[in-house]
């Protein structure tokens, strides 16, 4: 691999290790001419199924505008980049075990709300508000209430949210 910063055509690679529960080779090269440090990720290219949106238009599934989506439901929250990547990366890997050609948008929208329930809360009601558009605030709080339940009461966290939405 040619360096980014000088293409220098040598590069050596000076740590490898399995990221994404194995699915990726995540590498760390040096050039050997300028020294600088970067990463390399090398991964399975598989064909991933068609997205088939609300109005019935098929596109490409885009990781890009999932990973833009989630980036948003969890900015300033204390999730890291490692936890994103395996959150991500879980999805892609669930959407293909459904071994079909075609998912629906409902179909990724589930997923990434099953996801991020288990990651973050706050994070999952964001995206869970932006992704269902609420009817109202009645129902927004509901489905709050929902999550304090499966939350653990005692924590402050849930307490201020059934507080907030009463
Ligand atoms: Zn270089």
């Amino acid at each position: 691999m040619h360096c980014p910063f000088c293409s220098a055509t040598e590069t050596k690679v000076i740590d490898s290790r399995l990221v994404g529960g194995g699915s990726q080779v995540r590498r760390r090269r040096e050039c050997n001419q300028c020294n600088e440090r970067f990463t390399s990720f090398e991964g399975a290219e598989l064909v991933m199924p068609k997205v088939v949106k609300r109005d019935s238009k098929r596109e490409p599934f885009n990781e890009d505008k999932m990973s833009a989506g989630i980036l948003r439901a969890l900015e300033k929250r204390p999730v890291s980049t490692e936890q994103i990547e395996q959150l991500i990366l879980s999805i892609k890997k669930e959407i293909r075990m459904t071994g079909e050609r075609e998912v629906s948008s409902e179909f990724i929208g589930n997923l990434i709300m099953d996801g991020l329930v288990q990651v973050d809360k706050v994070a999952y009601v964001r995206f869970a508000s932006v992704y269902r558009s609420f009817e109202d605030i009645k129902e927004f709080g509901e489905e709050i209430a929902k999550i304090g339940q499966q939350a653990d009461k005692k924590t402050e966290l849930s307490k201020r949210q059934s507080k907030l939405f009463e």
